[in-house]
């Protein structure tokens, strides 16, 4: 049973025993209302925090001691050669969850991601601003559209990681249907937001701990940028990444 069923069965019985003790009190809306409310908070944090597995199970933390890096939002011609030049340099093995309006033309760089050792995974084909909002119908499309132009590429995956990471039911539905494999993250680095490499290489350096599960984005020019730094210091500081077969088990765990 998911966390939701039990909050809504929670919600509904406490409703309905309430009502009971407190009926013809005049506090009773009020008490009611309280109820709702909390009930309301809970549902809204599964909605934006995956990590919750409040909706559907995903994987957000790797197993000790090692650090997997994740990419979203590619490919993107300029920056993604950059960080795929890095990975290979210090032979570390990623994820990249790509966007199916760009991999649609980027045919050789989904090659070059997936021949030099690395795990695609679907990150919807148009990454939809109101993604959590759609109906059913329009969440399927854009994950089997995107599946389907992996499978005239040549690649077969069940990896899906929602666009910005929100869940609800419809999506839990969906990706329960296809038998989808959700992988999230426990360390989000606001390479969105951080454009100055260095810092931002500073903050890397912070995230990566044993079992962190990073969020970065491959179509940032200064994430390019500070993943060279990151990669070189994180030698010396002896930070271990996971390897492709730690990356399998982890996936089929
Ligand atoms: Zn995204």
């Amino acid at each position: 049973m998911t966390k939701h069923k039990i909050n809504v069965s929670l919600f509904v019985l406490n409703m309905v025993l309430l009502s009971f003790m407190y009926w013809g009190n005049s506090n009773l809306a009020w008490i009611l209302l309280v109820v709702f409310m909390f009930f309301f908070l809970i549902l809204s944090y599964g909605v934006l925090f995956m990590t919750f597995n409040y909706f559907v199970q995903s994987k957000n933390a790797f197993p000790k001691p090692h650090v997997l890096l994740t990419f979203d939002d590619g490919p993107n011609p300029q920056t993604t050669p950059i960080v795929l030049d890095l990975l290979k340099e210090y032979n570390v093995t990623a994820i990249f969850f790509v966007i199916g309006t760009k991999a649609k033309s980027e045919n050789e760089l989904i090659r070059r991601i997936m021949d030099e050792g690395h795990f695609i995974g679907n990150h919807t084909f148009s990454h939809h601003p109101m993604f959590a909002l759609l109906n059913g119908a329009q969440v399927e499309k854009e994950i089997v559209e995107l599946n389907n132009l992996f499978i005239n590429q040549g690649i077969q995956t069940n990896l899906f990681r929602p666009p910005i990471g929100y869940t609800n039911p419809i999506i839990a539905r969906v990706v329960n249907k296809l038998s989808l494999n959700i992988i999230g993250w426990n360390k989000r680095s606001y390479d969105t937001v951080i454009r100055n490499p260095k810092k931002l290489a500073k903050r890397l350096l912070f995230l990566a701990k044993p079992g962190s599960i990073l969020l970065l984005h491959d179509n940032l020019k200064q994430t390019a940028e500070a993943l060279s730094l990151f990669l070189k210091e994180s030698e010396e500081k002896g930070i271990i990444f996971a390897k492709k077969n730690q990356i399998n088990s982890f996936l089929n765990d």
